[in-house]
């Protein structure tokens, strides 16, 4: 899929050191849950991946559901506006939630969440989230797990999309914009 396709940039991190990391993060939070009701919610669609890779790395018993919104338009602008277009089915009151997330950038769409899952009750709400571009942050979020760091740059791959496609990618891969309109700002 790489070869001949001009909008996949060089690799950023690649599929090992996200199975690496992916690895710490579930066993860490094995242990922070031991004996607790854990729920996992991911963020669809970006968070796919991530979900299915780290529940595979806890050891302990947890449940899972997913919530999907939209922050993004077909480009690669932010919007500022998170809409919720399919909320989750289980009820997390009286819960430990972990919501699972993809990448935090501005930090707007984490922080309507953690509003929006705070009125529903769960007995803790952190975050989880695999990439995270702090030189971008809008508003201030503690990622109680946080995967990768990686510089300001709009990535694809591993769940990632741009307009739809890439997310297929095993690597995190930066968008190559060359040819691209709709530039990141
Ligand atoms: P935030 O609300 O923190 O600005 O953005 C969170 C969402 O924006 C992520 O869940 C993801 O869907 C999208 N996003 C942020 N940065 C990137 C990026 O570099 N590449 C892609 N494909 N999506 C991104």
């Amino acid at each position: 899929m790489k070869n001949g396709n001009s909008q996949i940039g060089e690799i950023l991190v690649t599929r090992e050191q996200i199975a690496q990391r992916v690895k710490e993060l579930g066993q860490k939070i094995s242990e922070d849950y031991k004996g607790k009701e854990l729920v996992l919610i991911g963020v669809l669609k970006g968070a796919f991946i991530f979900l299915a890779d780290l529940i595979r790395e806890i050891t302990i018993p947890v449940d899972m559901d997913f919530i999907a919104v939209s922050s993004y338009a077909d480009g690669t602008k932010t919007s500022g506006v998170v809409r919720i277009i399919k909320d989750m089915d289980i009820s997390i009151s009286g819960k430990h939630v972990l919501i699972v997330e993809d990448i935090v950038d501005t930090g707007l769409t984490l922080n309507h969440l953690k509003e929006l899952f705070s009125t529903r009750n769960p007995k803790s709400l952190k975050i989880c989230a695999i990439f995270d571009k702090p030189s971008r942050r809008l508003v201030p979020i503690e990622i109680d797990y946080k995967g990768i760091e990686i510089p300001n740059k709009f990535v694809i791959g591993y769940g990632l999309d741009y307009a739809g496609k890439y997310r297929n990618l095993p690597d995190l891969c930066v968008l190559n914009t060359d040819n691209i309109d709709d530039k990141k700002e």
